[in-house]
C-alpha cells in the first residue's frame, strides 16, 4: 500500500503536470464507485482549474478554489498516471479529463481506492492526525501520554499521525531499536527521541528513493520506486538481522504482518 513516501513522490511528479490545468469532465467506470459515498457530486469538477497539488497524509489532495478539493486514496493498488494523449490504462476506474486534452488516470486492480470532493480544510474533513514530518518531541509526548496502546497500533493510527503504514512503521522501530508491541505511553524519553529520529528519517530517505514499490506502487510515469532495495526488516523473517545475525521474526500485529529482530529491538 502507498504510504507517505510513494505519495509524496507522486505529489511532486504530478504538480509540476496538472498545476494549472482546467478539467473538461471526469469519467468513471467500474463497481464500486470510485467515488465515496459522502463525495459532492464530480459533476462539480467541470471547468475547475487546479491550483496546487498536495499530500494530506496518503491521501493526495487538488485544490481547485472556491475551498473545493479533490482527494484520492490509492489504497492497494491504486496508481494516478499522467498521460499527454495516451489511451487510458487497464483497470481505469476514473479518468479526469483536461481542456487541453491531457488526461490523469485512475487505475486500480483491487479496487479499493477512493476519490472525494469536498469542501473545507481535508485534513479536518478526513479527520488526520500530525504530518509525521513536522511532528516534534512535545507533540509525540503529547500523543502518547498515557497510552496504552502498542507502539505499531500507534504509528499506524491515521488519525494521531498521518501519512505511516506497515512498511515504514516497521523500518522506523528497527532502526530506533523499539519492540512493535512495547505499550507507547510506556516508552522512555530516550525511546522516544530515538522513535522520532527514525521515523522521520526513514520517511526523507524513502522520499528520495521515490518510494516503495512492495507491491503494486508505481509512480506518475508507470516506473517502480526504488527504496524497496533498502529496507533493513520488512519482508525479511526468517532472514538474518542485519546488524547482528538473529533471524528476523514476524508476528502479526494489528492485523498486519511485522516484522522485527527480538535481539536488537527491546
Ligand atoms: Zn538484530
Amino acid at each position: 500500500m502507498p504510504e507517505l513516501p510513494e505519495v509524496e513522490t507522486i505529489v511532486r511528479d504530478l504538480s509540476p503536470l496538472v498545476s494549472g490545468r482546467t478539467i473538461a469532465r471526469v469519467r468513471t467506470t467500474g463497481k464500486p464507485p470510485v467515488f465515496d459515498r459522502s463525495t459532492l457530486s464530480p459533476r462539480l469538477l467541470a471547468g475547475k482549474t487546479i491550483e496546487r497539488v498536495w499530500r494530506a497524509g496518503k491521501f493526495l489532495v487538488f485544490d481547485l478554489g472556491a475551498d473545493l478539493h479533490l482527494t484520492v486514496h490509492l489504497r492497494m493498488t491504486g496508481n494516478l498516471l499522467f498521460a499527454r494523449a495516451a489511451r487510458a490504462a487497464e483497470r481505469t476506474r476514473a479518468v479526469v479529463e483536461f481542456t487541453d486534452g491531457a488526461r490523469l488516470v485512475f487505475a486500480d486492480v483491487r479496487k479499493f481506492g477512493r476519490m472525494r470532493l469536498l469542501r473545507g480544510d481535508p485534513v479536518q474533513v478526513l479527520g488526520l492526525g500530525v504530518d509525521p514530518l513536522v511532528l516534534d518531541d512535545a507533540r509525540l509526548r503529547e500523543l502518547v501520554r498515557a497510552k496504552t496502546t502498542r507502539v505499531k497500533t500507534f504509528l499506524l493510527d491515521q488519525r494521531r499521525l498521518a501519512g505511516v503504514g506497515n512498511i515504514y512503521a516497521c523500518e522506523a522501530l528497527y532502526q530506533a531499536g523499539i519492540r512493535p508491541g512495547a505499550r507507547v505511553g510506556k516508552l522512555t524519553r530516550a525511546q522516544r527521541g530515538r522513535l522520532l529520529r527514525s521515523l522521520q528519517r526513514v520517511l526523507r530517505k524513502a522520499i528520495r528513493h521515490r518510494g516503495s514499490s512492495v507491491d503494486d506502487y508505481r509512480d506518475a510515469e508507470g516506473k517502480e520506486g526504488e527504496f524497496q532495495k533498502q529496507l533493513l526488516v520488512y519482508g525479511r523473517a526468517g532472514l538474518p538481522c542485519r546488524r547482528c545475525g538473529t533471524p528476523i521474526r514476524r508476528v502479526v500485529l494489528a492485523q498486519r504482518g511485522t516484522f522485527y529482530c527480538p535481539v536488537c529491538q527491546r
